[in-house]
This record gives structure tokens, sequence and C-alpha cells, in this order.
């Protein structure tokens, strides 16, 4: 008799509990369900495996992976959803409990750790090659609490109770060393399902642990204290995941990470190429590495050492094999992001690796002073100069592909950030539009959507293929509008009460849920949106017949622990929400929430609830964003600015279905030239007023000053930026008419409703199966291999 899922999931839960499945822990069940799933992929992840083995491959390397949460997402790819509800149901609890248990994988910050993710579930329900590697952490991104308004950070130890999902790999470890110490680097392996396949793709996530269980004799000559410190300074490499997103920290710990996975996974990859191959030579024909960002860059003077050092290789030889392996995403134009190392660090690390790094700027000073480029431009260039090893460059050169990851900024980063490499080398630079899965942004994020749009197309195929739904674009007619605005209701009244729950506030479904969930940055414009709901506000206050619907302002985001001015607008928001939500004289109309601990999760009950989709960033500044394509497919309208990937969405859905409002890349440095801040402050009407709230104690920082900085930074120069940097006060004005105009429209709610299924049915190009579809054919050359 074969065993049922069920049968099998209650012996994984009394193997998790030792105890009976009554005596049982939601917690427990939620190890048996995902043990079990493992179990009953573990044959075709082994088989897809060797199938991929021979042929070529794709590594995608990154420092972040933002997994969010696993079991549902496997089980709705694996078609075991109605097995694992029986299996609930058998335990006496409810399926959606056993799921809240489990904590998120939030080993990433934001948008560049979800792309990663994203990228992942598209390649393994494409059944192409690729596997993804990066470090396991053992603290995710902080937990964010909220005391007095304020952020504070607490550690996310998130495999503390244990992960089925994480399998350990001892036999398949690597040794890492650096001129200060060698760890041992154990391989962790999360297996990546598809949806509709029996390929398993994989994560391989490294742990860092000391060579020696336990120094013995330390221990016997009574270091007992300084065995167990030496212990733990190897498992640091992997403790922690700096909270930095777009920022540069110049922490030796960090580079130490990026080492740490980048020689482990290297060293497994040319082992198994001379395992399968004979030797190196022909490495780069059957491996390719895509580095996301700069983060993995030193992959490429390790690949160079292991390649000469390790297998004979001579330069010329290496170099060949490294310039046709590599090829680099640049993520971002925003300078404070650049990595740059000191010289002096990486000579403490590993001097070898410098010794390649300075070998490396030496013939690349060599080949463009052959190609006539001047002195001042090359050293602007080279790999190391002015005492730093400059990771950007690194990968400009070596890369054989440079991308950007939206047309805007990929124009942006050719003409300006990247401009001296775009000069020598155009043919290597293109566009690659990020994407996001459907299957958890919309399949599992989204039932009832999923349920109308499979009804509406005839089958699910829309979940392997987005581009389905523009064949039924025009297929709206009122019933299917309808039930659209029924589907949006109903999720509305589910966010009501998961927020209700969580955080004890009450909103009204029946208003608009206006939505800002993004990391804090000052280039993202949470300040402007929070300003027009202050404005907003007074408008009511002064005059209380005003018609305007009710609102419910919705945000989420972390700031990095060392952001100070970050920090400050959380404080801001959340002294906003205070004023507004505790004002009987606009009780009901506005309301301001804001989601603590924002995280994937989170983010998978706030989109399908959402009705605008704010994408507010200073128009250049943005890569690309991904929430905006999230929101878009679960029928919220953009209101944004032509920045990213919202100028492609606002090209797939046309003018009538998105709000595009404020200076635009182009125009912003001729505005700039005679922008005053000050001037502007006192000429648009109420933003004076909304100014001197930071300041005249309508809102309250505790005597800190840090609203003060506020209010000063968006009038005063600091000397080495502009006052008002992010031109808040320039296109406030512009953002105050779309918004208003945007909520007078809503009350037209089968327009309203037509505008969200056309962004809906347009956002085929969004899918991260677009996306990777494009790496495989135009970069990575890699093809589809079905078990
Ligand atoms: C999608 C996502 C992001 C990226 O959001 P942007 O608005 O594109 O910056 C960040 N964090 C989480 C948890 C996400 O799911």
């Amino acid at each position: 008799m074969t065993e049922t899922f069920t049968d099998i999931a209650a012996a994984h839960t009394r193997a998790a509990s030792g105890r009976s499945i009554a005596a049982s822990t939601r917690m427990e069940m939620w190890q048996g369900l995902s043990a079990s799933v493992v179990d009953r992929i573990a044959e075709r992840w082994q088989a897809t495996h060797e199938a991929y083995r021979a042929g070529r491959r794709q590594h995608y390397f990154s420092a972040e992976f933002l997994m969010g949460r696993a079991l549902l997402n496997n089980l709705l790819n694996l078609g075991l959803l109605d097995d694992a509800e029986a299996a609930a149901a058998s335990f006496g609890v409810e399926l959606s409990d056993i799921l809240e248990q489990e904590p998120d994988a939030a080993l990433g910050n934001g948008g560049l750790g979800r792309l990663a993710a994203c990228f992942l579930d598209s390649c393994a329900t494409q059944d192409l090659p690729v596997v993804g590697y990066g470090i396991l952490y053992r603290y995710g991104l902080f937990k964010q609490l909220f005391e007095a308004g304020y952020q504070k950070e607490a550690p996310d130890a998130w495999m503390e109770e244990g992960y089925p999902f994480v399998i350990r790999h001892e036999e398949d470890q690597r040794f890492v060393t650096y001129a200060d110490m060698t760890v041992r680097a154990i391989p962790y392996d999360m297996p990546i399902t598809g949806y509709g396949t029996d390929n398993v793709g994989t994560l391989r996530l490294w742990r860092a642990e000391p060579m020696e269980e336990f120094d013995y004799d330390a221990f016997n000559s009574q270091r007992f204290t300084d065995a167990i410190v030496e212990r733990e300074r190897t498992s640091d490499i992997s403790r922690v995941l700096y909270p930095n997103d777009s920022t540069f920290e110049g922490k030796v710990l960090r580079v130490r990470q990026q080492y740490f996975f980048v020689s482990a996974s290297l060293q497994q990859m040319v082992d198994n190429h001379i395992e399968v191959h004979g030797d190196v030579t022909s490495f780069a024909d059957y491996n390719c590495i895509q580095l996301n960002d700069t983060h993995p860059v030193l992959a490429i003077p390790e690949l160079m050492r292991l390649l000469m050092d390790e297998h004979g290789l001579g330069w010329e030889d290496a170099w060949d094999i490294v310039s046709e392996t590599f090829a680099y995403t640049n993520h971002t134009v925003l300078a404070e992001a650049l990595e740059q190392w000191e010289v002096s660090i990486f000579d403490r690390l590993f001097p070898r690796l410098t010794e390649i790094v300075y070998e490396i700027d030496r013939r690349f000073r060599q080949d463009m002073s052959e190609r006539g480029l001047d002195g001042a431009r090359i050293d602007y260039m080279a790999p190391v100069s002015g005492g730093k090893v400059h990771m950007a460059w690194i990968a400009c050169y070596a890369a054989f592909s440079i991308n950007g990851v939206a047309a805007l900024h990929t124009e942006i980063i050719k003409r300006e950030t990247l401009k001296d490499w775009h000069d020598v080398w155009p043919e290597r630079f293109n566009n690659k539009t990020n994407g996001v899965t459907p299957r958890r942004w919309l399949n599992q994020c989204n039932p009832r959507l999923a349920r109308l749009l499979t009804e509406v197309t005839g089958s699910d195929d829309w979940v392997r293929d987005l581009d389905v739904l523009a064949t039924v674009a025009d297929a709206a007619d009122d019933d299917v509008l309808a039930q659209l605005m029924e589907v949006k209701h109903a999720n509305k009244v589910e966010f009501a009460r998961w927020i209700k729950d969580r955080q004890g506030i009450t909103i009204d479904p029946e208003a608009i849920f206006d939505v800002q969930i993004k990391r804090l940055h000052e280039y993202k414009r949470q300040l402007l949106n929070i300003m027009y709901v202050l404005d907003l506000y007074f408008r009511i206050k002064d005059d209380p017949t005003l018609d305007v619907p009710k609102r419910v302002f919705i945000f989420g985001a972390k700031a990095a622990p060392g952001y100070v001015r970050a920090k400050a607008i959380i404080k801001l928001i959340n002294e906003v929400a205070r004023l507004v939500n505790d004002d009987a004289d606009v009780a009901g109309r506005l309301c301001v929430v804001f989601v603590e601990n924002y995280n994937v999760s989170p983010a998978e009950k706030i989109i399908p609830a959402a009705d605008v989709s704010e994408q507010i960033s200073m128009a250049g500044k943005e890569a690309s964003g991904t929430s905006n394509m999230k929101f878009m497919m679960n029928g919220a309208l953009t209101l944004g600015t032509l920045d990213g990937a919202n100028v492609e969405i606002l090209d797939a859905v046309g003018e009538d279905n998105a709000y595009i409002f404020g200076a635009t890349e182009d125009e912003l440095p001729d505005l700039r030239r005679t922008y005053d801040p000050k001037q502007a402050t006192e000429q648009v009407p109420g933003l004076k007023r909304v100014m001197d709230a930071f300041v005249d104690g309508t809102l309250s920082d505790d005597g800190s000053g840090m609203f003060h900085d506020l209010h000063w930074s968006l009038l005063n120069s600091n000397g080495y930026e502009p006052a008002d940097v992010y031109y808040l006060l320039g296109d406030f004005a512009a953002y105050r008419e779309a918004r208003d105009r945007m909520a007078a429209d809503y009350a037209d709610q089968k327009s309203w409703a037509r505008k969200c299924w056309n962004n809906i049915t347009a956002s085929g190009r969004f899918s991260s199966d677009r996306t990777i579809r494009d790496y495989a054919n135009e970069v990575w050359k890699i093809a589809p291999t079905a078990i």
C-alpha cells in the first residue's frame, strides 16, 4: 500500500516533535509538512542535478537571496496544496495556521536580493540549468520594531528552530584560505521547484565553520576560552547579513564574506568541470557566471588564481577563460553604493589576490594606453587607483556582458556611470529589464484574482506564460470588471483583518488603499509621500466640507541601522500617523498605517489589497524597481515618476492607465540650475504649512532635533550636496495634482476597474520568465534541459 501525503507528513511531524500529532505544535507540523515536501522531490532533485552536470551551465552569484517563505510556494509548484490541506485537516488544524509558522528566509535587503529569488524561480520553471550561490547567513535582515515611533532592530535568528528546506552537504565542503585563517565552507542546498515541471533547481548557500571541531591543544594548555574565541571568529564570516541597501560599507568582515562564498563556489565549479571534462581549458565553454552587482566581483581574481596557481595555466590562457566566463549586472547609479576597498585590506586578507589585481591593473593600463586613452581617463578607470580597489571597474574590464536592469537605467549607465567603458566596449552593454515571478506574486499571494484569470482565460497557462493575459485584454465585460472589484474588495477586507491582528489598527476596506512599500531611502522619497498626507490633513482641517474620498495610506520600510536621516523619516511618518489617526476631525476619512517589519510575506498580504502603487523616486535614481511590477500584476495603478521600469510600465499600459507626474531625468539638470527650494516653499500653496509642521511642535521628535534636520536639509545645502537633493519641493505640486486627480477618478468604479484590468493583462513583459529567457538566450547561451 502506498503511503499518502498525510501519512508521510504525520511521520515527519512526529519525528520533529517526538510526540503524538495531538501534542505536536503547529511549528512542528510545519517542520513535518516541509520535510515531506523535500521527501517528495528528492529523486527528481538528484535527477536534475545529474542532467545539468554534463552540459553548459549558468551560475548565479549573489551575496543576497531574499527568498521569503518556502512551504506554500513548493506546495503550489508541486500540485500538493490539496494534499497538504488534507494533512492539516487530519491534524485538526488549518493549513493557513501552519503556514504562518514559517519564518521568512530574509537573506537579502530588498530589490536586489528579491530579484535573485525571482530569477531562481523562473530558471526552475523553464528547466534552465542554473545554480544560485550565496551565503547561509545565520541572522537574516534585522527584525524591525517600533518603539515610540522609532525603528529598533532585533536579530533575526531565522533557522534557530530548524529549517527543513536546506540540506547540509558536508561531503562537498571546500577550504577557503585568508592570510590569517583557513576556514571550512560547508554547502547547504535549497531545492528550487518550478511550476508544472519535474526539474528541481538548486540554491547553494555556504556556511563557514572552523577547520577542527575543537582545538584540543589550546584546550589542554588551558587556553580554553581562546579556543572558543577562535572558533567563533571563523563562524563570524557567515553570521550576519549586512543591513545596507545601496550603500557601501567598508567593513573587513564584509569583504571576507564576499571572498568566502565566491572562492568556495569557484573551487567546486572547477573541480566539477575537471571531473566531467578532463581539464580546465574548456571551462568557459561549459560555465558562465552572472555577478549580481559587484558583491561577488572577487570571483574574477579568484578564478585567475585557481586557474594559474592550482591548475597550472599561464596568465594569457587564464585571462582568456576569465573574460569569457563573467557577466556583470549593474544595479544602481548611486555614488554611495560603489564598492571600493582599501588596498591595505586586500593585502591583509589575501595577498595573492592583491598581486593578481595589480597585474590586472598593469595590463589594463597598458591596453588602454595602446588604445590611445589619456592618462587621466586611464587612471580614473583603473582597477587600482587612489589606494583603492574598484570592484565595478574590475567587473567592467573582465566581463563580456554588462547590463542594466531597465531601459532608462541602461541608457544612464552607458551615458554617465559607465560611460568610459561604453566608449571602449559598446558591444558589451545590454539591457535586461527586471521582472518578478507570477507564481509567488500573483498565483500564490492573490488566489482570488488567480481564479478569475484562470476562468477568463480558460486555463492556468498564464501561470507559466504571463503573456497569455494579453489575449483577454479586451474580454473584460461588466461582469468581469465587477468580479475584479469584488476580488479587490475581498483582499482589502482580508488585509484589514491581518493588520488589525498584527498591529491593532482598524482600517476601512471602503477607502482607497494607497501603498508605498520599499526600503527607506531618501531618493525613494517616502518623505514626499508623507508631506502630501500632511497637506491633505491640513486641507480637511481647514475645510471639513472638502469632498475627498476616504484614504488609507500604507507604508512599509526598513532603514539601514546607521542611516540616521532614513530613521528620522520613519519617526516622522509614525508621528504623522499618530496625529492623523488620533484626530476625530478626520476620523473615517484619513488613516496612516506603517506596517512594521516589512518583508516578503507582509508584501504578499499588502500588494493584493492595494489600489494605488506609489513609485515616486526622483527620476534617474531608481534603477528599475520591482514592487511596481508586483502591484501592476495585482491590479493596483501606478502613481509614479518616469523612473526605472515605470517608464516601461507606462509604455505597456498607456497614459490612460497610469498616473505619471514630476520632473523627468532629462529635465532635471536644467531645472536644478535655477531651482530655489525656499522660493518653492513660499510659492506652492500649502507647502510652507507642511514644512512648518516639522518644526513648530505639531509633530514631536522628542527634542532630538531630527525633524529640524529634515527641514534644514530641504532648504539648505550642506556644502557637498545642494539643498533638497531629491527635488521633493520641486515635484510637490505636480505630485499633489496627480494624486488628487487619481483619488477623484476612483469614484468611477467601473472606469477604475477597467484600468486595473488593463494593468493586469499588460503585465506579461514584467514576468521574470521573460527576463530570464533573455538572459539565457542573449548572455548565458543555455538551453532548457528537462529531466
Ligand atoms: C519587491 C521587494 C522589494 C523591492 O521593492 P522596490 O519598491 O522595487 O524597491 C523590497 N523588499 C521586498 C520584501 C520585496 O518583496
